[in-house]
């Protein structure tokens, strides 16, 4: 992370006030150091925008990793979660309350779940995921299978179904029994559950920390056909891609027809409130954790519950699905022109919101550091790919501008990358 140090002593970037510098230092004498050295201290948000302890604006086009569905500070978001607070923040769940029991409902509703599914709240994507797999556990069968290149999260149960060897390898052994299949590969998937032993398969519908890969439509549909005729659990992980951010409620349902066993949902279900759901579809699914098997303090506690019923209801209100599905087929046409002029820009994908815009060489992490130079918020998913996961609320405008400035931004990048090539070589 050195690299956004000295890109950004140049102007008012990373040297900053003195305030923003101290900011900075007491972040990396209390913090455990798992994240690097963060980019910028960012004091405040509002609509689509943040601002940094120097009081520079930042156009928000990472959304908090795909969380902040309706941006920073939307009055609807602010008023639940207000009202909640002086009404009901918090009981044990030895006690319902109605608003647990309306998002629930609501969130069953929203995936046209059929009549003998089930609601599990949580407070993250990972926990989600942890509750799927004791779910798939209960199944009595010994093998879960999930995709190469998959990201579930960073919890014991969920990095086992995690790919990545680097997240992986420091905490083996984990829960066993979880093999990798390449994505996309019908034959490979029809082999592994032939022997009709296989609990449950796993799979994002776009794999979003790979770098937004998606799954094509027939894989998904095999995937569902082949688990339903071998009696395996089909789970899809919705935690990034859910809530509306590629233009469906929940991404598989572009897909006519296509219903998991179980999904998990978390990020935008909150709009940046912790928290977090376990759908299960039927009774097969429903029934396989019985009392006392799983739980959760803070699970769909009042106050979450409140303000994701708040976050749904604008965005069914304000249309900001359709608007997803809008601006990212326009994004998507802006880029591909874009890269018809510009051989650094390879292609996008994606769906809605949620798009990977990639580099024909590795630069990605350099054009993140520039674009912050800039004033917009983006990640780089892997080398050469630019991630993309908006609030919804953005506009065509604010999405323009990026990709107007995204050539200047390309240059930076690669004038850092060939200077901290020189640099290596002497
Ligand atoms: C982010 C993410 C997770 C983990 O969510 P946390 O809230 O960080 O635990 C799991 N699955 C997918 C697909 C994700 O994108």
């Amino acid at each position: 992370m050195s690299e956004t140090q000295t890109q950004g002593t140049t102007t008012q970037g990373r040297a900053g006030t003195p305030d923003a510098q101290d900011l900075a230092g007491r972040y990396s004498h209390s913090m455990i150091g798992v994240f690097g050295t963060p980019q910028r201290v960012l004091v405040r948000g509002e609509g689509t925008h943040v601002w940094d302890a120097d009081g520079k604006e930042y156009l928000d086009l990472l959304g908090g990793i795909a969380v902040n569905a309706l941006g920073h500070a939307h009055p609807d978001v602010v008023a639940a979660m207000t009202k909640q607070a002086g009404t009901l923040v918090h009981v044990s769940n030895f006690f319902a309350t109605p608003t647990q029991i309306e998002l629930a409902e609501r969130l069953l509703e929203l995936a046209k779940a059929p009549e003998g599914s089930g609601v599990f709240f949580t407070n993250s994507g990972t926990e989600s995921n942890e509750a799927a797999f004791k779910i798939a556990r209960r199944t009595g069968r010994p093998r879960i299978l999930a995709l190469e290149k998959s990201f579930h999260g960073r919890t014991m149960g969920a990095l086992a179904l995690t790919h990545k060897e680097a997240y992986r390898a420091p905490f083996e052994p984990l829960p066993g029994g979880v093999e990798f299949l390449p994505a996309g590969d019908t034959a490979a998937l029809e082999a592994a559950l032939a022997p009709g032993d296989v609990a449950a398969l796993v799979l994002e519908p776009i794999q979003g920390e790979a770098g937004v890969l998606p799954l094509t439509e027939e894989y998904l549909r095999a995937a569902r056909e082949l688990t339903a005729r071998h009696g395996a659990l089909l789970i899809l992980d919705e935690v990034q891609t859910g809530v509306g951010r590629t233009g469906e409620w929940f991404a598989h349902q572009a897909i006519g027809g296509l219903q998991p066993d179980v999904m998990t949902l978390a990020k935008g279900l909150g709009g940046g409130f912790p928290i977090g759901a376990v759908l299960t579809f039927g009774e097969h699914a429903t029934g396989l954790l019985s009392p006392g098997q799983h739980g959760t303090t803070f699970g769909g506690n009042p106050l979450g519950a409140a303000v994701s019923l708040a976050v749904l209801g604008t965005l069914a209100e304000d249309g900001l699905l359709e608007k997803a599905r809008t601006l990212g087929t326009q994004l998507q046409a802006r880029i591909l022109e874009l890269a018809g002029r510009d051989p650094r820009i390879t292609g996008v994908r994606g769906a809605g919101l949620l798009q990977g815009i990639t580099l024909a060489a590795p630069i990605a992490p350099q054009v993140v550091v520039a674009a912050l130079e800039h004033g917009f918020i983006l990640n780089a998913a892997n080398p050469s790919t630019l991630r993309l996961a908006p609030p919804l609320i953005i506009t065509d405008e604010e999405l323009g501008s990026f990709v107007e400035a995204l050539p200047a931004l390309l240059d930076a990048a690669e004038r850092a990358a060939a200077s901290t090539t020189d640099e290596k070589r002497s």
